[in-house]
């Protein structure tokens, strides 16, 4: 067949093209056409002409991935403090660091982010960015991820009340006022709210960060310039216990008592809800983020996702910060899928279709995306990514999509397609200077455990723990 003699930006031919539209169809030996960022064709393989063609016949087109939770800022601080629970990890190891991060710091964390992310295949996602040390940070982060060409969904973050329930300043503030939050929200709102591939969202820390009143004015702002409110919801135990005593309601309760629940809130990590906490989610539309490998390392517990989806709730896939050491949606979807199915003692608990699922199109319905990107259709922008099948460990035989799903690996994207503009292409990413990045964030991040001090540089020096518990896990 030829589609006429119109002239298409692009033209991919692929062995398999994964569509996750409504019917869910994938087409074998399939094409895509694209112009001027939107896709015009998708379904079996057409003859066009193309100012481009992607001869892609050992290649698996599919929607870019998308991350619904993540702090780029931690991407600085990986391996420093591992293998603890939230506290200590966040007190005694992060928060030196952290407290001294500045403009710089804050871009080139976001740079190396954004290209981790874009060579493991996520074409969208979501950073919660609450680090106002200056204010100027998330402006630095935002023009990164703009230049990157990757499509995000940038929360700005509050702490008026601790960060992590901790709650002394530090030399550099990090819990800042609640009107220079606000002043600087607005401000953010207004310089970066859908210009180029950027939505903002407002995000309260959790609900021990931020006071009754400025919870609720923000859900109220949230409101007003309609975008969505974002927050940690019952990730550690001891938060659920915290908001029972002070509140006399757990987490979500409280949460929900103060209006944050609706169709545009979004729910991180729930990993401590009951049934009925459950329903109130369900019945009001809120979106959840699962961040299985974080929630893992950090000793959380298991969020109760199947117990979530027979509800009918939206369910979205995050990495988290630092510690699940990698934005490779590829290991999150297969880990979220291994965590299900052992929880549940059931193999069908969590199905590789619905990992692509959170992955691709209910991700996207997280972040309020899915009228525009999340699936390979007519009319959608074109957000795509290209898998090298022409590897020994994803020789296709049986199904494309547990292959993708449980096999698959970030760095198997060869070429990625966000907006209709390529990305990466052969491994190559084209809107970011890979060495000069890796240099700068090296430096970055040997100036901040400079700034710490000798107690971080002490932990770091320290030897193999041989016995038991490492005791400098614990000081
Ligand atoms: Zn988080």
């Amino acid at each position: 067949m030829r589609r006429g003699k119109k002239m298409y930006d692009i033209h991919i031919k692929c062995l398999y093209a994964i569509t996750m539209d409504k019917e869910k169809r994938i087409f074998p030996k399939g094409s895509i056409l694209i112009k001027d960022g939107i896709i015009e064709y998708i379904g079996k393989e057409v003859k066009a002409k193309a100012k481009k063609t992607i001869e892609g016949e050992k290649y698996i087109a599919l929607p870019g991935l998308i991350n619904c939770h993540t702090h780029v800022y931690q991407s600085l601080i990986e391996g420093i403090g591992y293998d603890m629970h939230f506290n200590p990890w966040n007190i005694l190891f992060l928060l030196p660091l952290v407290s001294h991060i500045g403009p710089e710091h804050a871009s080139a964390s976001a740079e190396i982010a954004a290209l981790e992310m874009i060579k493991s295949g996520t074409t969208a996602f979501s950073d919660h960015w609450y680090l106002h040390t200056d204010f100027s940070n998330i402006d630095k982060v935002a023009q990164v991820f703009y230049q990157s060409g990757l499509r995000n969904h940038s929360v700005f973050g509050f702490l008026n009340e601790s960060f992590a329930g901790w709650k002394k300043n530090t030399d550099t503030e990090m819990v800042r006022s609640e009107k220079a939050l606000m002043d600087a929200a607005r401000s953010f709102i207004k310089n970066w709210h859908k210009k180029g591939r950027t939505i903002v969202a407002l995000g309260p820390g959790s609900t021990e960060d931020v006071s009754r009143d400025f919870f609720k004015k923000i859900i109220v702002l949230a409101k007003e310039m309609d975008v969505s409110v974002v927050t940690h919801i019952a990730g550690w135990v001891e938060i659920v216990s915290t908001s029972l005593k002070k509140y006399k309601m757990r987490d979500l309760e409280y949460a929900h008592s103060l209006g944050f629940t609706g169709k545009n809130a979004i729910a991180i990590h729930c990993v401590w809800l009951n049934a009925e906490e459950m329903n109130i989610i369900a019945n009001t539309e809120t979106k959840v983020v699962h961040c299985p490998v974080a929630n893992m390392h950090l000793g959380y517990g298991i969020a109760p996702i199947s117990e979530m989806f027979f509800r009918g709730i939206t369910v979205g896939l995050g990495t988290d910060g630092a510690a699940s050491y990698t934005y490779d949606m590829f290991e999150i979807g297969k880990t979220a899928a291994m965590l299900g199915k052992v929880k549940n003692l059931d193999a069908e608990a969590i199905t590789a279709e619905k990992v692509l699922e959170m992955l691709t199109i209910d991700g996207a319905k997280v972040l309020g995306m899915d009228s525009f990107t999340g699936s390979i259709e007519k009319g959608k922008r074109a957000d795509i990514i290209l898998v090298d099948l022409d590897n020994p460990h994803l020789m296709l035989g049986g199904k494309p999509v547990p292959k993708i799903v449980y096999s698959a690996k970030g760095n198997d994207v060869v070429t990625s397609i966000i907006d209709g503009k390529i990305i990466m292409e052969n491994r190559k990413v084209l809107t970011m200077d890979e060495k000069s990045i890796l240099v700068k964030a090296k430096r970055m991040q040997d100036d901040l455990i400079e700034k710490a001090g000798e107690k971080t540089k002490i932990l770091l020096r320290t030897n193999w723990p041989t016995r038991g518990k490492a005791s400098w896990r614990m000081n």
